[in-house]
């Protein structure tokens, strides 16, 4: 479980000091695919990023399983960090790398090399459908299959939370149909806890079981997505 509990996060100050989160409460349960809905500039990257804390909030406190970890450093902040998958709306794939060695790539941090980090990595290109395009390089991938191999070495830490930030806002409507069906297995059969940041109505209502409604850093709706947007 993920608690925010009164985040309020401020960049600048003084004059400048512009309010990006406002008192933002919210309890995200295991299991979930959370979603958080706004318009452009309304907090929700932001808000991502302090669950992983890249971002640190200026007041507030975000709880894993009711431990707060909003002062975390050094090796607690890379274990914690280890254990929260992220995919973005433009992949962030090592572009020197093949596609097994990026989803390697977070094996080799944490030590895991050769032949064992190697079968974890084709089991999760495997898992995203990729296996055969192992030795290509990101450049002769299609988006969607970019945002597969992101999907696999987000995955390669065994992470119980995964954030995702836009994920399919650079992708066709095919393609993000296939992508949101990926997620949705992964949330079911793995068990992973999913937190879709998207401007988009269809892609929330497609596979968030909840979600939040972000306006200029504010809660304004939350609860079951049939709830709050209504049956179609
Ligand atoms: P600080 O901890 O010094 O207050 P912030 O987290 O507020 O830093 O800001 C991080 C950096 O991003 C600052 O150097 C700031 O100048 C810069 N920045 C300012 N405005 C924006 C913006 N609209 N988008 C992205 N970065 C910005
Ligand atoms: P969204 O993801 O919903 O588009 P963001 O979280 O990126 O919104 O941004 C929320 C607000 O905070 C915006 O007004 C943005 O300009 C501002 N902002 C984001 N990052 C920074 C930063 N580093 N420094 C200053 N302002 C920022």
């Amino acid at each position: 479980m993920i608690q925010l509990q009164h985040v309020c996060k401020t960049y600048g100050e003084g004059e400048n000091a512009h309010h990006a989160l406002r008192n933002v409460n919210l309890t995200i349960n295991d299991g979930d695919v959370f979603g958080i809905i706004g318009a452009s500039g309304a907090g929700k990257s932001t808000l991502v990023r302090c669950l992983n804390l890249l971002e640190r909030p200026t007041e507030g406190a975000i709880l894993y399983d009711g431990r707060d970890i909003t002062g975390l450093s050094g090796r607690a902040l890379l274990e914690l960090r280890s254990q929260v998958g992220m995919i973005f709306q433009n992949f962030s794939l090592f572009q020197q790398r093949t596609v097994l060695r990026n989803v390697t790539f977070p094996l080799e941090l944490r030590s895991e090399k050769g032949e064992a980090a190697r079968k974890r990595a084709m089991e999760l290109l495997e898992l995203v459908g990729l296996a055969d395009l192992a030795e290509r390089y990101p450049s002769q991938l299609s988006g969607g299959q970019q945002q597969r191999v992101a999907i696999a070495r987000a995955l390669a830490n065994n992470p119980k939370v995964m954030l995702c930030d836009e994920a399919t806002s650079a992708l066709d409507t095919r393609t993000t149909a296939s992508i949101l069906q990926l997620l949705q297995d992964i949330n079911r059969e793995l068990g992973v806890t999913l937190v879709v940041i998207t401007h988009s109505l269809p892609v929330a209502c497609k596979i968030c079981n909840r979600v939040a409604v972000i306006d200029h850093g504010r809660i304004v709706e939350e609860g079951a997505t049939a709830a709050v947007f209504g049956n179609p």
